[in-house]
């Protein structure tokens, strides 16, 4: 156990002190604003004890610079720190509460109704973030153990109900450090946030990364397209990450907007250094247009909860659309065959990691941790190809890998194709359970404006240019395809979504 005077994110601050760290709807802050208020705001959290000695501290805040108070003053106190998720309603926050055993609830004043009846459910006493930000109080903090847990984030599998991913200040540290080689971050850099912040990638690659690197993060409380592209205009951003469906919406925007502001806009793209996407599949026709809108390519990075980040397109050199990448710095990937010998390049296998920024545990399930674990290496669930020394990704074990008549497809390939398809604006294919083939291919498409396609059309359009039993056999058209508060299509609820016409026969 090494033991520091602080979380190594934290000690780090010091030596950029004069440096703007956060700008916020709040204001503009520095480094040692920072340091100064998450200070005093552990003292209150403290309340005269030594330390928290690895109590949870869970709060309810919007991306803003209480946020980032909040979640120093936890660790500097001894704390862990569990953000929650803005969009949850209550009885997800509620569920959060009780599994993570928090002791300490922080609220922002305008949430403060949708945390007070779970508070008073658990004699918790809530504590408002503009307290802690107003706090003048002082104690002697305690020294943090490397070791120790830092954040516990809640991570939905698709049967269970959430686990709390517990990683610790070491893993925090090293999945940020591994980003920040990658990526190359200075403390020249500007970076927008626009995720939210219950989540690896607005925690970690975003504003861990900023704050590690001595950089700036300029934070919008919630993503608006309209908004993300008045900062690309008027700000001085060098970096920007975000989720395929936060680039298709600010594509969207784009295209609805006159020439000469649309020009305008795509010229301001010409000072970001790098643009990111990851999280969830990004389809080659967002990638193209985006780079013809930004001129950038984006660059796919793969990653979870549990790991941080462990795949990356490289950020010199080529970056190959649908593909992503290769290990990031620290990290070790493994695939294996059925008899434990490493599979070769094209035959599909699930990622194992291992490495310094793999998590420690999920929180308070020892069965769970260790079923996720084989010989010391975290087992993804996803599986993936190596094609010309670049990761491909099948999709997950789970849900995105169909075993249909004795063939194992992945539902990524064939979502690819099917956008190719005039007439299909999104899609989502999952497995449907039939008795005959073991499942089914179906398809969940949301169409494009006037247009209407037919099962029959669809198969015969695949079949020239896929494998026949890739081909859809199931059709279902949606409005919108349910996803989560990240933007991820969520293939439960559309398996569920056919499960009424696959009952009538249909
Ligand atoms: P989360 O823990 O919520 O970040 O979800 C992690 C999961 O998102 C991974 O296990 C993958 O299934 C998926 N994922 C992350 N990045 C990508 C990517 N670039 N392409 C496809 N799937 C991804």
């Amino acid at each position: 156990m090494t033991e520091l005077t602080t979380a190594p994110l934290i000690e780090r601050a010091a030596r950029f002190a004069n440096r703007v760290a956060i700008d916020a709807g709040e204001g503009r802050f520095r480094y040692a604003d920072l340091l100064r208020d998450s200070a005093s705001a552990a003292a209150v959290l403290l309340d005269g004890r030594a330390s928290l000695g690895g109590a949870r501290v869970a709060f309810l805040i919007r991306p803003s610079y209480a946020w980032v108070v909040a979640q120093w003053a936890a660790w500097r106190a001894g704390g862990v720190a569990v953000p929650l998720c803005l969009a949850h309603p209550e009885p997800e926050l509620d569920y959060v509460v009780e599994d993570s055993g928090a002791e300490i609830l922080i609220v922002e004043p305008e949430l403060r109704d949708r945390l007070a009846p779970i508070a008073a459910r658990r004699s918790l006493q809530l504590t408002s973030s503009n307290a802690l930000l107003s706090a003048t109080a002082a104690a002697e903090l305690p020294a943090v153990d490397t070791e120790a847990g830092a954040l516990l984030i809640y991570t939905s599998g698709t049967t269970s109900r959430p686990k709390g991913v517990l990683t610790t200040h070491a893993s925090v540290a090293a999945q940020i450090r591994s980003l920040v080689a990658a990526w190359e971050w200075s403390s020249e850099d500007r970076i927008l946030l626009v995720l939210p912040l219950h989540h690896v990638h607005g925690v970690i690659n975003v504003l861990g990364c900023s704050l590690w690197s001595g950089a700036a993060c300029e934070m919008l409380p919630a993503f608006d397209a309209k908004e993300v592209w008045r900062r690309f205009a008027d700000s001085d951003l060098t970096l920007f990450m975000a989720v395929p469906t936060i680039y298709s919406k600010l594509i969207r925007e784009w295209e609805g907007l006159p020439e000469p502001h649309r020009h305008e806009l795509s010229k301001a793209c010409d000072r970001f250094r790098l643009m990111v996407s990851g999280s969830a599949a990004l389809p080659v026709s967002t990638l193209e247009r985006w780079r013809e809108i930004s001129g950038h390519l984006l660059l796919e990075r793969y990653g979870m909860t549990e790991i941080g980040m462990a795949l990356s397109n490289p950020l010199h050199g080529e970056r190959r659309p649908g593909h992503v990448g290769t290990p990031l710095p620290g990290v070790e990937i493994r695939r294996l065959d059925e008899r434990g010998t490493p599979a070769t390049d094209d035959s599909p296998a699930e990622l194992q990691v291992r490495g310094p920024s793999v998590f420690r545990e999920y929180w308070q399930k020892p069965e769970a941790t260790a079923a996720a674990f084989r010989d010391g290496w975290f087992l993804t669930g996803d599986v993936a190809v190596v094609d010309g020394g670049s990761y491909r990704l099948l999709g997950r074990n789970s849900v995105d890998i169909i075993k249909t008549g004795g063939f194992k497809v992945s539902a990524l390939e064939i979502e690819e194709k099917l956008r190719e398809h005039p007439a299909i604006e999104e899609c989502a294919v999952v497995g449907l359970p039939d008795d005959e083939w073991g499942e089914r291919v179906g398809a969940a498409v949301v169409l494009a404006g006037g247009c209407e396609i037919e099962i029959d059309e669809l198969r015969t359009w695949c079949k020239e240019r896929l494998a026949t039993y890739k081909a859809p056999s199931r059709l279902l058209t949606v409005d919108e395809l349910p996803r989560n508060v990240l933007g991820k299509v969520t293939k439960s609820d559309i398996v569920r979504l056919f499960a009424p016409r696959e009952r009538a026969g249909d």
